[in-house]
């Protein structure tokens, strides 16, 4: 689907650059830029580069870079409409009709998500009305603040078969209503009735703010006590972290995500301005949520409950984790405790502390398992081994590795050799960790060569000089069509013809040669100092040099040229010479 000019441009203007990166970089702020570790290519050291004046990002290391567009395209390996498309959302911009025709799918799955946010204010009236007070007062005994029950749109599901589907029924069909998963299909032909009832509601929103299913907790005490949405065309519960959404700064901040297992965890942990924390929807932490982890951050702390299950889900979303290269820690608190009880009765400092000394994921197990097993008898020390190995072969970097052998042999009173080789056997088993996946290789792109002149000018039009338009009103297509610059001129027209002005995202964004667009972003970043050159300055120099060419030609020429065509050259010299003098060069560092 093609969008138009002006629906491009919006979205660009409307389209966060360092918003949008922040999500898939741990950004720092340098200067006037913003400083990462490159996304397209593996590095130790920040050489990516992102400004939101003139909005573009550039990588030193492996010379990728473009505008908010480009970058969506590369890290989602999307089209350029879906980049656009994806973004209009995100930020805002109304996506115009006609390119949704062609997709039934995606009309449904707006309709879902059109009920489900219809739902989530009917459920969140209900809790503030009088029939609500079985939830609000549940709610509130639990001790949160009105304000954070507001923030998370907490609900209330009537102990009523047909309140929501009466209430949505004027506005929704029953085929949306059904597919939405928010009622059940009545037996015998008869109407559908409500999916929740007598429940606390939960609405679970997605990455792009959106409502797309709802948790919901039962208040009589009947079973399941967590009740959630199944999966629809808007929900996929294993690709969906409860609180992400809210989470996403405070992630930016901290550099990490702290993963918990219930709603009313994230909840109390955000009315306590721990910010960065998130839930998995009641299921197994799964390699796609780890993915979704790691777009955001490179260190997670999983608090689960202390109890045998929490913790035993602590153990296998290792395996999920550790797959995506994440550094992953494991939060300790009080027996008995659960984060939601923990900072109801310790407060927000003392959980800080906990998640600053969170051990590393391997110091957490060695403890674990050596609290589980008798390590005075061989079998102890066997089983102890046995747990561990596991989690030890999926270490990734050798020197690693082998220093927590050394540790959980120490601790155990094992043999070190002895633990050494069952590791290797552990790994000849197949048990290897699964390497996480490369990053999409570079693209390689050629090397530009430009004139200082062209270099100069480029930079003065990316930071939007004062007389820039006019210089490039002088610059015909004959005097750069020989220059490598001369689609960037020729982009750079256009936009000036179009009568949008020359945005610098935008010229950026218009370049479709790779060494060129990364050439543009490179200068955009780099701003290199331009002297006292004025944009004048620099079109008359670049004008010089096809007519410099062409005198040089002809010095050669004449060498060798036949009586008869000396005249004739040497009157273009002439005339060529006069054009040079015509064009008063008045920038000489430019030469
Ligand atoms: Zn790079």
């Amino acid at each position: 689907v093609g969008f138009s000019e002006v629906f491009v441009d919006e979205v660009r203007r409307a389209a966060d650059v360092v918003r949008v990166i922040s999500d898939h970089v741990g950004l720092k702020r340098v200067g006037t830029s913003w400083k990462g570790l490159c996304p397209f290519h593996q590095e130790k050291s920040p050489s990516f580069n992102v400004r939101s004046d003139p909005p573009v990002f550039h990588c030193f290391g492996c010379g990728e870079g473009g505008d908010v567009f480009k970058f969506v395209m590369l890290r989602e390996r999307c089209s350029f409409p879906e980049a656009v498309e994806a973004l209009a959302r995100r930020f805002g911009v109304p996506v115009p009709e006609s390119s949704r025709d062609a997709a039934p799918e995606r009309l449904a799955r707006e309709q879902v998500l059109a009920a489900l946010e219809a739902a989530a204010l009917h459920y969140s009236r209900r809790l503030w009305s009088p029939a609500g007070t079985a939830a609000r007062e549940y709610l509130l005994s639990r001790g949160f603040a009105q304000s954070t029950l507001e923030r998370i749109r907490a609900g209330a599901a009537l102990d009523e078969w047909e309140d929501l589907s009466a209430a949505l029924g004027k506005t929704f069909p029953n085929e949306v209503l059904l597919n939405a998963g928010l009622v059940l299909p009545g037996k015998d032909g008869r109407r559908p009735y409500d999916r929740f009832r007598n429940r606390a509601m939960f609405p679970i929103v997605g990455e792009a703010g959106k409502v797309v299913a709802f948790g919901a907790r039962s208040l009589d005490g009947s079973e399941p006590k967590y009740l959630n949405s199944p999966e629809t065309v808007a929900y996929q519960k294993g690709r969906t972290l409860y609180g992400l959404y809210w989470a996403k700064d405070a992630v930016r901040r901290t550099g990490h995500i702290v993963l918990m297992e219930g709603y009313l965890d994230v909840a109390r942990a955000m009315e306590c301005e721990i910010g960065e924390a998130v839930a998995t929807c009641g299921t197994a932490l799964t390699p796609s949520h780890a993915r979704l982890v790691r777009r955001f951050a490179e260190r997670v702390i999983l608090n689960f409950d202390q109890d045998e299950a929490g913790q035993n889900a602590a153990r296998k979303s290792y395996d999920a984790l550790s797959g995506e290269g994440l550094q992953i820690h494991v939060v300790t608190l009080p027996p008995g405790h659960d984060p939601d009880s923990f900072l109801k009765a310790h407060g927000a400092e003392a959980y800080r502390e906990r998640l600053v000394a969170a051990p590393a994921f391997v110091e957490w197990m060695i403890a674990r398992s050596a609290a589980r097993h008798d390590l005075r008898t061989p079998q102890g020390q066997a089983a102890y081994a046995r747990e561990l190995l596991p989690v030890l072969v999926r270490v990734d970097s050798a020197v690693e590795r082998a220093a927590w052998v050394k540790r959980a042999a120490a601790h155990a009173g094992i043999d070190h050799g002895a633990f050494e080789q069952e590791l290797k056997r552990t790994r000849a088993g197949g048990a290897q960790r699964a390497p996480a996946p490369p990053p999409p290789a570079p693209v390689p792109a050629r090397r530009v060569k430009l004139l200082p002149a062209e270099t100069w000018l480029l930079v003065m039009v990316l930071r939007g000089d004062e007389g820039i338009e006019e210089a490039l009103e002088e610059l015909d297509e004959l005097d750069v069509a020989e220059l490598p610059s001369a689609e960037i001129w020729a982009a750079a027209k256009a936009l000036l013809r179009r009568g949008a002005g020359l945005d610098a995202a935008a010229l950026v964004g218009a370049i479709e040669d790779d060494g060129l667009r990364r050439l543009l972003s490179e200068l955009a970043i780099a701003a290199p100092p331009t002297g006292d050159a004025t944009p004048l300055d620099c079109v008359r120099e670049i004008k010089c040099w096809p007519l410099e060419a062409r005198c040089a030609e002809i010095r050669r020429a004449l060498s060798s040229a036949a009586p008869e065509q000396v005249d004739a050259l040497l009157g273009e010299q002439l005339e060529l010479k006069q054009r040079l003098a015509g064009l008063a060069r008045a920038a000489p560092a430019l030469r």
